[in-house]
């Protein structure tokens, strides 16, 4: 007659379909309180008679349990890898998927472009806040307290001491407050103003450049910029410069490029002059340099600052500034 133990346990064992169930029937047997395990540790109460040939039938169900045991763990694990090939099969021959490749921001693009310019020509990037105090943005930058710029239609006021800055001029003060000639930096980064249409936003980008040593000159400035501009729009392109005013510099120019657009002859886009504005410069106003703590006369230098979203406009011939920041893929994915 079979041993009921026995029969019971291969009962248990035919329902098995996962490895943590097989553990369970283990434990339920063989397993430190196990049925089986219980009934051998009595077995020294038992006759000695009795209790040798109890120990040895419940010896081999032990042995017949760890190898039933046994077979069926390999059987499960052999499932589960037939199992997760069949699930996880890979058609080799099945099309790929398309990726989307990103791009980078036209204005991001023209901002890279003036940085790797520049960093050619020796110069290094600083930055700096663009909540700014007003003391930084215009009055260190000799812009009195009656000057236009300080309009409330032009700037955002945080409170009466703080702006959000309305050029990356400010940063010129605050690299000299901490540095001493020679310098030679640009400082790009967002600029805030009052103001929407068609060629403005509330928020664009600036590049601001600064150079200051004993004996820098104005044919220094135009050297540079002359260079940068036909880098940036092509060899050929004209240059001039209009002799200009801007509070921090003296004396100060604008400067202009041959329209790209109608090729000097006159449009839309120049108004009919067959020039376009690209650049402000100028050199620095000893005013900036006493507001920065340099010695009087000891030193000169120039500044320039460009809008990027202009020159962008310019470079590709879009004519609505809001479009940079409209984020219309069809309008990005032409770059
Ligand atoms: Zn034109």
């Amino acid at each position: 007659m079979e041993d009921p133990l026995k029969q019971q346990f291969l009962i248990d064992l035919n329902k098995i379909d996962s490895l943590q169930a097989l553990l369970n029937t283990k434990a339920k047997y063989i397993g430190k309180k196990g049925i089986l395990t219980e009934k051998i540790k009595i077995l020294g109460q038992l006759p000695q008679e009795e209790r040798k040939a109890q120990g040895k039938i419940l010896n081999e169900l032990k042995n017949f349990i760890e190898e039933q045991i046994k077979n069926k763990e390999s059987e499960l694990k052999q499932n589960q890898i037939r199992e997760s090939l069949t699930r996880d099969y890979i058609d080799i021959t099945f099309p790929g998927k398309d990726y989307y490749f990103g791009g980078s921001h036209p204005v991001n693009k023209t901002l890279l472009e003036i940085i790797d310019i520049f960093s050619e020509l020796g110069f290094t990037i600083e930055e700096g806040p663009e909540v700014e105090l007003d003391y930084y943005n215009f009055e260190a930058l000799n812009i009195p307290k009656n000057h236009p710029a300080r309009d409330m239609q032009d700037t955002f006021y945080v409170n009466e001491d703080v702006v959000l800055r309305t050029h990356t001029s400010p940063v010129q003060v605050r690299v000299m407050e901490k540095k001493k000639p020679p310098l030679r930096f640009i400082s790009p980064g967002k600029v805030y103003r009052c103001d929407s249409d068609v060629t403005h936003t509330p928020m664009f980008h600036q590049v601001e450049g600064l150079m200051v040593d004993e004996e820098v000159s104005f044919s220094h400035l135009k050297g540079m910029l002359i260079y940068f501009l036909q880098r940036f729009f092509g060899k050929k392109i004209p240059v001039r410069f209009r002799p200009s005013f801007f509070p921090f510099t003296e004396p100060s120019t604008e400067i202009d490029i041959g329209c790209i657009i109608c090729g000097a002859k006159g449009c839309r886009v120049c108004k009919g002059t067959g020039w376009l504005e690209v650049l402000g410069a100028g050199m620095v106003h000893p005013n900036v340099f006493k507001f920065a703590g340099y010695p009087d006369r000891k030193y000169t230098g120039f500044a320039f600052g460009m809008g990027v979203e202009r020159l962008t406009m310019l470079k590709y011939g879009i004519d609505d500034i809001r479009l940079f920041f409209d984020n219309d893929i069809r309008f990005l994915r032409q770059f």
